[in-house]
């Protein structure tokens, strides 16, 4: 086969920014051969629904079903082919002004290609605007293709995921989201690591990975075992440094809210509102994911510190040639009952309204555990 010419771009595949969903990517192939009115793509955020829908809108506008390589195809993975539609709630939810306006382009006719696909996002969020939307995505145009992309559904949508045909996200294996990750650039270990606590969401790994305190926050949970002495006071100092690493694991999901906000302002004043509709409802969001993140932070630290006990416990087992394990820590079934306590905290952390009391109790129960 020839290689592509300097003038050539090179042909690129319709899912190509879709990682690890081979599924889901199957199953809008097949679809895109003879699509039905709507479908429902679900499953974790950060799990490539968007990237997805691009893929799977560029094969129903494509004239050649997708080629990869056209004019159409080109402009629709982009995001700026016209009839490709992107409806963004404007406010903390979908509300029944978006069904509306949903509704309206519905009804509208392609510009350029023979259907147009709108994709609605955020469809979990659209519970008080389900009867406004029910009708417009059971019935449009012939020409109209509904993409509907949402985490998982509560039970008051079940009747518009019930009219869509169902793709289903599952979460990027590690693999898939290290390879990713290298792609980009990050280094195959932080890329392995970042991966194993990403919980398959790319959008996690992506912060994660470009969160230059990651590494450090890592080390730190490692240094546990070494630096408890058996006193309460050490163990009260780490469990400190360790909350206020957790804390500083937010910064970038701050940042990612602070931005999502200033740019609703700006849409807001754009039109001449006065505010932006819903902004508390937007902030206690905020507020929720940023704690559910400190709880997942906290979780991957204490898995760390498992991981560094189960460590030892290996090395406990092993003879080590010409040198004994170091004082205290040899007893293997010490270090087990060490990573059983870890465990059992990060079992309890979502369930425990007080997490800085958990992992001191913690700390101090493996500090006195050598004894
Ligand atoms: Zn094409």
């Amino acid at each position: 086969m020839a290689e592509p010419g300097p003038d050539e771009v090179p042909v690129a595949t319709l899912f190509d920014a879709v990682v690890g969903q081979p599924s889901a990517v199957a199953q809008l192939r097949a679809a895109a051969h003879r699509p039905v009115h709507a479908y429902l793509l679900h499953g974790p955020p950060g799990t490539g629904k968007r990237a997805a829908s691009r893929g799977f809108a560029a094969a129903l506008l494509c004239p050649d079903g997708g080629c990869g390589h056209c004019n159409t195809c080109r402009r629709t993975l982009a995001g700026t082919h016209p009839d490709l539609v992107l409806l963004e709630r404007t406010g903390a939810s979908v509300s029944v002004d978006d069904a509306r306006e949903i509704a309206a382009r519905a009804q509208r006719r392609p510009l350029e290609a023979d259907r147009q696909v709108l994709v609605v996002t955020d469809i979990h969020l659209a519970t008080g605007a389900a009867p406004a939307l029910l009708k417009t995505v059971e019935e449009p145009p012939p020409s109209t293709v509904f993409v509907l992309i949402g985490d998982e559904l509560p039970v008051s949508l079940a009747t518009i995921a019930s009219r869509c045909v169902k793709v289903a996200f599952d979460p990027v294996p590690v693999d898939a989201v290290t390879a990713w990750l290298v792609g980009q650039g990050v280094t195959e270990d932080v890329a392995r690591s970042v991966a194993e606590v990403s919980g398959g969401r790319l959008d996690r790994a992506r912060l994660l990975a470009t969160d230059p305190a990651f590494t450090g926050r890592v080390a730190l949970w490692h240094s546990v075992p070494g630096r408890l002495d058996g006193t309460g006071a050490a163990a009260a100092v780490l469990a400190s440094e360790l909350l206020a690493s957790a804390e500083g694991a937010l910064e970038p999901l701050r940042r990612r809210h602070q931005d999502e906000l200033a740019s609703l302002v700006e849409q807001a004043e754009a039109v001449g509102a006065r505010g932006v509709a819903g902004r508390k409802d937007i902030e206690d969001r905020h507020k929720r994911e940023e704690r559910r993140w400190r709880t997942d932070e906290l979780r991957i630290g204490l898995a760390t510190l498992a991981a560094a006990y189960r460590d030892r416990l290996v090395a406990s087992t092993e003879p080590l040639p010409g040198a004994s394990p170091p004082g205290g820590t040899g007893d293997s079934r010490w270090l087990a009952g060490a990573v059983d306590s870890v465990e059992q905290a990060a079992r309890v952390l979502g369930r425990n309204p007080n997490e800085a009391l958990l992992l001191e109790a913690l700390l101090v129960g493996l500090s006195g555990l050598g004894e």
